[in-house]
């Protein structure tokens, strides 16, 4: 087999066995796959240290868009409103959902390369619900997004985050925090295999929303509903990537939690920077904004520089790196979530190195 490892934001590189666990077919009514969906949506409540504190988690099939979908299409009521307060790509994708969707939306955008100001909530128009996202993916920035939903809960709005690559990776503790809807998917920090997205809901905001959904298979409220009544899905479950995700969940346990997790992708991270300036990248954000998830790098002056060659020959070597998402600069990214390890980061630097000189003796 062709193994690869992936540095990128997800699908990412996962675990042996992980993998092994979607080993078996389990019909989506079987009491093991009933279980097994069960422990899941109890183990996220722990992991956003709710699990006693008025709140839900619902699995949606799909990727992490689709999750967002869901939210933004069910949450909403008929005559609500959107605002986003967006620095990236993720952001205005948010946005473009609600637009389609007919939902009066507000975009506010800020620049990329800095966090969401942490008093961007002030000044705005006021709407109903506010949607905002925790890593902005595109650079790999952290948003103060406790403080923009404490903002919003203030000023009666109820908010969604976006924490798709963070959650798992990242402490957040939900409790208190008045954000009413997060969104993450099986395929980021939590190490699972992609297949579906979930939605950690304050019961109380989900409960209202009653009549509100814009489509079927996206309706949140019934989906959850669905899980409540007899632990299924409402239409086929992807039985496999749950399994795995089980199994993934059980790890992140092992590995100490969040907390060890997160200390993980910061070593990661430390080696990956260290190795890139070294060989004289330079990031794209200031050190103090960027976080452990993923890295964007510019590209260097070198006219030798072509990053499709560079990827290429990154990628025939078994390391996938990703490209940028930045609107004004050129950039690639390399993410350092997933199964890696810091000899991993090394063995990258190593390729990048000699992958660089052979660019120059071309
Ligand atoms: C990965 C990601 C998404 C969506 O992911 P898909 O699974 O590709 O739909 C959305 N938002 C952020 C911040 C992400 O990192």
């Amino acid at each position: 087999m062709d193994r690869k490892l992936l540095f990128t934001p997800g699908p990412l590189t996962t675990s042996d066995t992980v993998k092994q666990a979607m080993l078996v077919d389990l019909g989506s009514r079987d009491s093991a796959f009933l279980k097994t969906v069960c422990e899941i949506r109890h183990r996220l409540l722990q992991i956003a240290g709710v699990a006693n504190a008025g709140y839900e988690a619902v699995l949606m099939q799909g990727s992490g868009t689709m999750g967002i979908e869901s939210v933004i299409s069910s949450v909403i009521p008929p005559e609500g409103s959107l605002l986003v307060l967006s620095n990236g790509a993720y952001g205005r994708r948010i946005a473009q959902i609600a637009r389609r969707l007919r939902i009066t939306t507000h975009l506010v955008e800020f620049p990329e390369d800095r966090p969401l100001p942490a008093d961007c909530l002030r000044n705005a128009q006021p709407a109903t619900h506010v949607a905002v996202v925790h890593c902005e993916t595109s650079t790999g920035l952290l948003n103060p997004v406790k403080t923009i939903a404490a903002d919003a809960r203030r000023a009666g709005g109820s908010c969604i985050v976006d924490a798709m690559s963070s959650f798992g990776g990242v402490p957040l503790d939900l409790g208190d925090s008045g954000i009413d809807y997060l969104i993450s998917s099986a395929n980021k920090c939590v190490e699972g295999v992609p297949g579906f997205s979930f939605v950690i809901a304050q019961r109380d905001a989900l409960l209202g929303t009653e009549g509100w959904a814009r489509t079927t298979a996206l309706d949140l409220l019934a989906q959850w509903k669905g899980l409540e009544a007899d632990g299924q899905f409402r239409f086929t479950p992807p039985t496999h990537a749950l399994l795995a995700f089980r199994q993934a969940l059980i790890e992140l346990e092992e590995e100490g939690g969040v907390p060890g997790r997160a200390a993980r992708y910061k070593a990661n991270h430390n080696t990956l920077i260290a190795g890139m300036r070294e060989l004289g990248f330079i990031e794209y954000l200031r050190p103090e904004y960027q976080s452990h998830i993923i890295t964007a790098f510019r590209y260097p002056q070198n006219p030798a520089f072509h990053f499709s060659t560079f990827y290429e020959s990154l990628r025939d070597a078994g390391f996938v790196i990703y490209p940028g998402k930045v609107s004004s600069a050129d950039c690639f990214r390399i993410g350092t979530i997933g199964r890696l390890f810091p000899s991993d980061f090394t063995a990258l630097l190593d390729t990048v190195r000699n992958t660089l000189s052979e660019l120059n003796s071309n």
